[in-house]
């Protein structure tokens, strides 16, 4: 085995404090995130550095200790492939199709460590090959604009926040929360676009079922995960009576939950760091449009390594959420721009483009 990686725990403030309904990260002020830093001594010692990232949420039984303690499993598993990701384009890149596979035959779950190294090796055969990661994967099309993601806070709070994100073309409202008709009338009062909320497993079928009329009076364009992510009776039952898509999130982990849901909810929210990163990602959201769902692509609070390869599968998403990066203090990440319209453009550079920022020395 000729790849070996480095993980790095870091710990970022927030700009605001982020509450759901399930969790508050690092009690909604700070959160903790895992860059990857993937080399293959193949390439000798002045050879690339590839640049990952997965946010480890416990809620899907991920920490930074158990992404390190899986890590040499998931490499070992990549010792079939070194040689060909190596190779020239054609074979770097059904190499790194394979690679998903083989991880996932290695141990299940650990999303975001199977991501980490995911990301990592796109970047490293992109700047191996001086091939923008875009190009590497080849997703056609243009880069949706992404969202703005709010937390719960006391309602005037979250519409003092919405009017500053005002300039989105969309806003996500995190609920389930002691307010949530009144955070989305403070909300309406300050922003025009449409509004997507997301319960994160927190209401009830007969809480949820009796805000409908006023989710639909407000705007509302979409409902994401409203009960657990068992619950697939309960939200087929509210899709039913509901002309708002619902979007699962915690129900949708891995291309492997998609089957269940047909004829459940309306959409499916895919991250990078549920379901192992960009071409795993790739796969579900394709499988997802052939299933029939409407595509949301999610993300959580990464740098803007984990969003600058969520952005390279965005063309296939109908919905986007990419602004983790941007709940942060400071991206401690450079070369991911987004436009005045609020689409990500990937820089061009080989690989993701991207580098860590060097902080002064104090
Ligand atoms: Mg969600």
């Amino acid at each position: 085995m000729t790849l070996s990686a480095r993980l790095e725990t870091l710990r970022l403030p927030l700009r605001d404090p982020f509450v759901i309904a399930r969790a508050s990260h690092g009690e909604g002020r700070r959160v903790t995130t895992v860059i990857a830093e993937l080399r293959d001594e193949a390439d000798g010692p002045d050879g690339p550095t590839g640049l990952g990232e997965g946010y480890p949420d416990s809620y899907y039984g991920e920490t930074p200790a158990t992404m390190a303690a899986v890590l040499p499993l998931l490499l070992e598993a990549l010792a079939p492939v070194e040689d060909a990701l190596r190779g020239p384009l054609p074979t770097a890149r059904a190499a790194l199709d394979a690679t998903g596979g083989l991880m996932a035959a290695a141990i299940a779950h650990h999303g975001a460590a199977k991501c980490a190294i995911d990301i990592a090796l796109h970047d490293l055969v992109g700047r191996r090959l001086g091939l923008p990661v875009r190009e590497l994967v080849g997703v056609p099309g243009e880069i949706p604009p992404t969202d703005f993601t709010l937390g719960i806070d006391a309602p005037a709070v979250v519409a003092e926040r919405a009017r500053r994100a005002a300039g989105f073309p969309a806003l996500k409202i995190k609920l389930g929360g002691p307010a949530d008709v009144e955070t989305l009338e403070a909300v309406r009062a300050v922003f025009a676009g449409p509004i997507r909320v997301d319960a994160n497993t927190g209401w009830t079928p007969d809480g949820a079922l009796a805000m409908l009329p006023d989710l639909q009076r407000l705007g509302v364009e979409l409902i994401e995960q409203p009960f657990p992510a068992r619950r697939l009776d309960q939200l087929r039952e509210l899709q039913r009576h509901s002309r708002l898509p619902l979007v699962a999130d915690e129900s949708a982990v891995t291309i492997d939950d998609l089957d269940a849901l047909v004829g459940v909810v309306a959409g499916v929210n895919v991250k990078l760091a549920k379901c192992g990163g960009i071409g795993p990602a790739r796969r579900m959201l394709e499988r997802a449009r052939a299933l029939g769902f409407r595509t949301f692509l999610g993300c959580m609070e990464e740098t803007s390594i984990g969003i600058a390869a969520s952005a390279v599968v965005a063309p296939l998403a109908d919905w986007v959420d990419l602004d983790g990066c941007l709940l942060l203090a400071e991206d401690p990440v450079d070369g991911l721009e987004l436009d005045p319209d609020k689409r990500w453009r990937l820089s061009g550079a080989p690989g993701l483009g991207l580098s860590r920022r060097v902080r002064p020395a104090r």
